[in-house]
């Protein structure tokens, strides 16, 4: 006789839409499956290049013990979760392995220490169930269908009441913190849960809350750019992780995104989400950062302004920046007099120079974002839900293949959003509004059919 286990039941209860009392009646297992890395191997890629690291060594898919839930959180049941590239960081264990962060979370506090294990459950985006609530929960009740956001934050800390994301102890759920998505069962603060796009599947549904908040907070949001219609918006990697998204912000503004790319398969991807003004940064070869030499190359910098200007007519308002190193010099010539430079990352290296003199003569800002607080991860959140901003899912694997999966983000093979089946036994499930679905098909799938 096949023994039935406590996932199964917890898998064959969501997918058979079970009311919040039955879920929240379910046994929970001691254990469960998520994709970690250990602390044991954080030295395995010493002495090798970034591009050598290969997720799939580090990133094991095994049984780890649930903690105790904290009053203030809530068990996920995680039908599918996404790579972000923070998953690739933790796999790579660059710039630094994350176990620092656990440690220093384990300091804080009782509940803190819980999350300072020799394992990291990784995965900062979730879509899924609440299978049980801590005492302090009172918004949020078992079997409520839930996306997960990932800022953690104490809301005991006085820096955390204005902007949160300006909290001292401000973290990144499931890269500084321990039990993320990428796994069966989730620990999530009852304050990163927003409700599932009812129209999405789990795993369209699940790709996008890191990345979508990330570009909303960084384009819409006054702690942003604050873009203003008519305004026009320079994104590099237009059809990646955040970028796709910043491309859907700028138009649904009212903008010009001006999107740089680095195939014509991307450019045509990009075309088809109705941005004209398209640049494939490898057919035009640019080279802004040689790294042979010490020094960038102001000619290119140059050429790439020109070819803006013959596309759109003019300067950019805003630089959408993100890949570092190799961008930053340009992103800051090309920006108008009094324009915005507004940064999030350095995916190609954070040492950074540009040449200031363009900055200062002509008064623009450079300015650092991350993620997004609660408010702006629900606004972008209920634009998603109410199919204004579409899911860029291009790819999806099953648990046991995150390594593959992060380690094709980690070679920007993919483009859009990479997703992973939790406990979702395939594709295509978890869809309860047919009728708005049908009315969006061609944005939401746009990735899965143009990306093969
Ligand atoms: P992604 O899915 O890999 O997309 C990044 C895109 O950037 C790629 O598609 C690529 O597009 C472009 N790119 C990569 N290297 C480049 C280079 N050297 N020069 C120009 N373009 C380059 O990653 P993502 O999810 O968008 O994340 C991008 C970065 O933002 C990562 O470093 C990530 O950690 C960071 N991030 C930060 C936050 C935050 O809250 N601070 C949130 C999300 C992401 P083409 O090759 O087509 O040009």
């Amino acid at each position: 006789m096949l023994m039935t286990t406590e996932i199964d039941a917890i898998r064959e209860a969501i997918l058979r839409g079970a009311p919040g009392e039955e879920i929240g009646a379910l046994p929970l297992p001691t254990t469960a499956r998520g994709a970690l890395v250990k602390a044991d191997e954080q030295e395995m890629f010493n002495g090798l290049d970034s591009a050598d690291k290969d997720p799939r060594k580090s990133i094991h898919v095994e049984e780890f013990p649930l903690p105790e839930l904290a009053p203030d959180e809530a068990f996920v049941g995680v039908m599918a979760s996404a790579i972000n590239f923070n998953t690739v960081w933790t796999s790579i264990f660059e710039p630094l392995p994350t176990f620092g962060f656990l440690k220093r979370l384990g300091r804080e506090s009782v509940w803190g220490k819980r999350h300072d294990q020799p394992y990291h459950v990784i995965g900062s985006d979730a879509s899924g169930v609440v299978l049980q609530v801590g005492s302090a929960v009172r918004n949020w009740k078992p079997g409520d269908v839930v996306t997960v956001h990932c800022l953690h934050v104490d809301d005991q800390d006085p820096s955390s009441h204005d902007d949160s994301m300006m909290a001292t102890n401000q973290r990144i759920w499931g890269f500084e913190t321990n039990f993320g998505g990428l796994a069966e069962i989730a620990v999530v603060k009852a304050n990163q849960l927003m409700p599932k796009p009812a129209h999405l599947t789990w795993e369209e549904a699940a790709c996008n809350a890191l990345c979508n908040s990330t570009s909303y907070r960084m384009i819409v949001s006054k702690n942003g750019s604050h873009m203003t219609q008519g305004q026009a918006v320079l994104i590099w990697g237009a059809t990646g992780g955040i970028g796709a998204y910043a491309t859907q912000y700028v138009l649904n503004g009212g903008g010009t995104p001006v999107g740089v790319v680095s195939s014509e398969k991307r450019a045509e991807v990009l075309r088809a989400m109705g941005c004209e003004a398209v640049i494939d940064r490898r057919a035009e070869g640019y080279k802004f950062w040689n790294d042979a030499d010490t020094e960038q190359d102001p000619a290119e910098w140059l050429r790439f302004g020109k070819k803006i200007r013959s596309l759109v007519g003019r300067d950019v308002d805003i630089v959408f920046e993100h890949p570092g190193r190799s961008t930053m010099g340009a992103s800051v010539f090309v920006a108008k007099r009094g324009g915005m430079i507004i940064t999030c990352a350095a995916t190609s290296g954070y040492t950074i120079e540009y040449d200031n003199r363009y900055l200062w003569m002509n008064l623009k800002t450079l300015k650092g974002c991350h993620f997004a607080n609660y408010r702006e991860a629900w606004e972008a959140n209920r634009l998603v839900c109410d199919a204004r901003i579409h899911p860029t899912m291009s790819k999806v694997y099953p648990l046991d293949q995150t390594g593959e999966a992060a380690l094709q983000v980690h070679h920007n093979l993919v483009e859009g959003k990479v997703s992973v089946l939790c406990l979702a036994p395939e594709e295509g499930l978890g869809v309860t509004d047919e009728a708005t679905r049908e009315q969006h098909l061609d944005q939401i799938t746009l990735f899965r059919r143009m990306a093969v």
